[in-house]
């Protein structure tokens, strides 16, 4: 028997043999470069406005009309390059184009769907908006200021058209969609008037091209207002619902987060986890209790979790030191990393942490912002929000939001060994095609991965508080994926929403309605943060357990992460594949 095995094994490494060297002979991936590089030519030519949207600035005079004729231009595209794909055996592929592969294929298949199943051009009013782009084009030093004016003149000249093709499209739009689209178009009138006004006195334009200029800016306005004034009168007797349902829902799921999982699986996920956290939680609570309160423990456990949160919440910097404490923050979480042997992190490469950019205020606590894939060079920036001129309270809440526990955890998220770090991994396997079309759930479930991660190997000290405010956070992601799937699925009423979100996830009410409104414009999005989580601390395991005692945190991180930002699935694939034990050498 063994004789057999083994002249079986002979022959089946023999093909192999032939297989890989025929492979190298015809090495698919110079073609495959090539094809990419087209691709993206095309790409930019197909959407311009995308193009414009990433730095790659050669169509901006173009404002493309969303009529029919651009919708069949656009499906023509798709179906060519899905074609095209086809010429490319996966299999020759490099792990770097394989997923490029993957991603170029979901972007055309989804772009497909959109325009004949989804159809948001026909009930979603505030897919039409111009502003933004013109903005851009203001706002962004890539040309002299005189030229850009040029363009911004030109690209005013479709906006008549635009806006006339966008009431043609318009069918049975939803009531929230179209209250959007009336309050972001007459929002973005500023650009036409003061934004262009004050652009027109710093350049060195002659008045005659100046007023032209504002003729066609006039235009322009009347034409957003016509726009707006159609929305407000449109007879709209039976709205249809911004919820999607559930084919499309789990659809969109499909193709915007990229999962393994269903989004009907990641739903059951995120319920099982609630429950999870829920009992964490109030095993803490019990225990810290009396350090915190001379009261007796409420009876109802989620009220009783809800007033230690409170309390520990307290516990925060003063407003001034805000941006002081998190640059604090950065060199110990390194020093944290190296200490434990989790990731290699590059010294070269250190995190410029700044004040947030006065086009940013207000806003958000802290943010990365990278250089686009067309800016060589860019650096990458922490902006970190100041509470400069907030009232009092407005701040006070804000530093319990962000307190003590929960600033580490957002350092640890957006920072290091979260986003910036990911950033410079997938920089080191550069591809445009994953600049652009990068896969989302990965880079935020890893950046929510990396905050348990963390807290599993003793950052914090293990201290109660501190993993009582991880669960709080994590709550947080976990209930977000269930309001969505909820919302959208489910009919949950706005009722239901706030009731999960302050009693069930801990969160305060004014937070509590914005997450409600989101939920109700857009679909999906909120889902990706626990689905990316819960992928990779899956597969981590998975892992974890077919290496045995081989594995290695720190190679696995490293690993994980030089596939750049694809789907979790696909690196999955891809890790398995490598893992994969040899056969034992007798058998050669
Ligand atoms: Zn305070
Ligand atoms: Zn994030």
């Amino acid at each position: 028997m063994k004789n057999i095995f083994g002249f079986l094994s002979l022959i089946l490494l023999f093909a192999c043999n032939n297989a890989e060297k025929k492979a190298v002979e015809t090495d698919v991936n110079k073609p495959f470069e090539e094809y990419k590089n087209n691709f993206i030519n095309e790409l930019w030519q197909t959407y311009p406005g995308w193009a414009l949207g990433v730095g790659k600035h050669d169509f901006d005079s173009i404002l493309v009309i969303p009529n029919e004729d651009t919708r069949k231009k656009e499906l023509a595209f798709a179906n060519n390059h899905l074609d095209s794909l086809k010429k490319y055996p996966i299999e020759g592929l490099s792990n770097n184009n394989k997923t490029d592969y993957y991603l170029i294929e979901n972007l055309l298949k989804g772009s497909i769907w959109s325009t004949t199943e989804l159809k948001s051009h026909e009930w979603n009013p505030s897919n039409y908006n111009v502003s933004e782009a013109f903005s851009i084009i203001l706002s962004t030093e890539f040309d002299n200021l005189e030229n850009r004016l040029d363009i911004f003149y030109k690209r005013m000249a479709n906006i008549p058209a635009y806006f006339e093709a966008a009431k043609q499209n318009i069918k049975n739009p939803t009531v929230e969609h179209t209250q959007l689209a009336i309050a972001q178009n007459l929002g973005g009138l500023a650009v036409f008037e003061t934004e262009l006004e004050d652009a027109l006195a710093k350049s060195k334009l002659d008045e005659n091209t100046k007023t032209e200029l504002l003729k066609r800016a006039d235009q322009s306005i009347a034409a957003v207002k016509d726009y707006t004034d159609w929305l407000k009168n449109l007879k709209n007797d039976n709205p249809r619902s911004f919820r999607l349902g559930k084919e499309l829902y789990a659809k969109k799921f499909e193709f915007d987060i990229q999962s393994g999982n269903t989004v009907e699986e990641i739903y059951q996920k995120a319920l099982k986890s609630k429950a999870e956290l829920h009992l964490k939680m109030a095993e803490i609570t019990h225990n810290l209790w009396n350090k915190y309160f001379k009261q007796p423990v409420p009876t109802d456990t989620l009220q009783a979790i809800k007033m230690l949160i409170d309390k520990i919440s307290t516990k925060h910097v003063h407003p001034d030191s805000f941006q002081t404490a998190i640059e604090q923050q950065i060199p110990v979480l390194v020093d944290f990393i190296k200490q434990k042997d989790l990731i290699y992190i590059d010294p070269s490469k250190p995190l410029v942490v700044r004040k947030e950019p006065a086009y940013m205020a207000g806003v958000a606590g802290a943010s990365i912002s990278s250089p686009g894939p067309y800016e060589k060079n860019g650096n990458t920036y922490y902006n970190v929000g100041s509470m400069e001129g907030w009232p009092k309270e407005q701040a006070e809440s804000y530093l319990r939001e962000y307190n003590h526990y929960i600033l580490q955890i957002l350092n640890i998220h957006e920072a290091i060994p979260g986003h910036y770090t990911q950033l410079v991994y997938s920089n080191q396997s550069p591809s445009l095609i994953k600049a652009i079309l990068g896969n989302g759930t990965m880079i935020e479930g890893w950046a929510v991965y990396t905050e348990l991660m963390m807290l599993e190997n003793g950052y914090g000290n293990n201290e109660p508080e501190m993993w009582l405010m991880y669960y709080k956070w994590n709550l947080r992601t976990v209930c977000n994926t269930i309001l969505d799937y909820s919302v959208h699925v489910n009919n949950f009423t706005k009722e239901e929403a706030i009731h999960l979100l302050v009693n069930e996830a801990f969160q305060q009410t004014a937070e509590a309605e914005g997450k409600w409104k989101r939920a109700t414009l857009t679909q999906v999005q909120l889902c990706s943060y626990f689905t990316g989580f819960k992928e990779i601390y899956e597969f981590r395991e998975e892992y974890k357990a077919l290496k045995g005692k081989e594995f290695d945190l720190k190679k696995f991180h490293e690993k994980f992460l030089s596939y750049g930002s694809a789907p979790v699935k696909h690196i999955r694939e891809m890790m398995l594949g490598e893992a994969s034990p040899t056969p034992p050498k007798e058998e050669l």
